[in-house]
């Protein structure tokens, strides 16, 4: 008798969007290895793949790190039209990148020209608190706006980065299988956290 071939896994295309020198690479190779490494090559964009669990499911996940090419319109709306969800990511000490987030998200509505995509604001360095410069109500704000998900995250602790991943994975899933972004809870969640931290806690 012959087996059953494992069915193939579904694939969820992650993009890394965000300034230099936020914390795209460091967050991306600690949720692949377990490791922060302190000094990726800044102009390095790279893509990974991981299997991971989701709701009992094996799925994968590939995640695009870009570094800079998308200056260029052309390569960077190749990069966009070709993810299905965006983890984009500034350092909380520096509102120069808090601002780029703007513009990477309109980027991204243009290229994609669709009305659900899964979308995360990801305020990277949680462990620098003392060099915060970016209110934790300003970025409330701006993903109330969005009407997106906001998450803290340090990829030098790891503290938050699996969940981080996997809430957009999960969204990813959700889109693919027709059911309705998990909205309602979400905004629950993010707004009735009193601790300064997450938004999904
Ligand atoms: P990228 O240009 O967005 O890919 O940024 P990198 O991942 O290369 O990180 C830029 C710098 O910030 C490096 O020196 C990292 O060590 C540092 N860094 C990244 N994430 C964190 C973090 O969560 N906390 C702290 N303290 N430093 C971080
Ligand atoms: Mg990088």
């Amino acid at each position: 008798m012959s087996k059953k071939p494992a069915p193939t896994p579904t694939l969820h295309k992650v993009i890394m969007v965000g300034s230099g020198g936020v914390g795209k690479s460091a967050l991306t190779l600690q949720f692949m290895y377990d490791e922060f490494v302190e000094d990726y090559e800044p102009t390095k964009a790279d893509s990974y793949r991981k299997k991971v669990v989701l709701d009992g499911e094996e799925v994968q996940i590939d995640i695009l790190d870009t570094a800079g090419q998308e200056d260029y319109a052309a390569i960077r709306d190749n990069y966009f039209r070709s993810g299905e969800g965006f983890l984009c990511v500034f350092s909380i000490t520096e509102p120069e990148s808090f601002d780029a987030t703007q513009e990477f998200r309109e980027q991204i509505l243009r290229v994609k020209n669709a009305e659900n995509i899964p979308f995360l604001l990801v305020g990277n360095k949680s462990d620098l608190a003392e060099k915060r410069r970016v209110p934790l109500d300003a970025c409330r704000e701006r993903a109330a706006a969005w009407q997106v998900p906001y998450v803290e995250t340090s990829a030098k602790t790891r503290d938050n980065v699996d969940k981080t991943f996997m809430m957009l994975v999960k969204e990813m899933s959700r889109l693919k299988q027709g059911l309705e972004p998990e909205e309602p809870e979400v905004k629950r969640k993010n707004f009735a956290c009193r601790q300064q931290c997450c938004g999904i806690c």
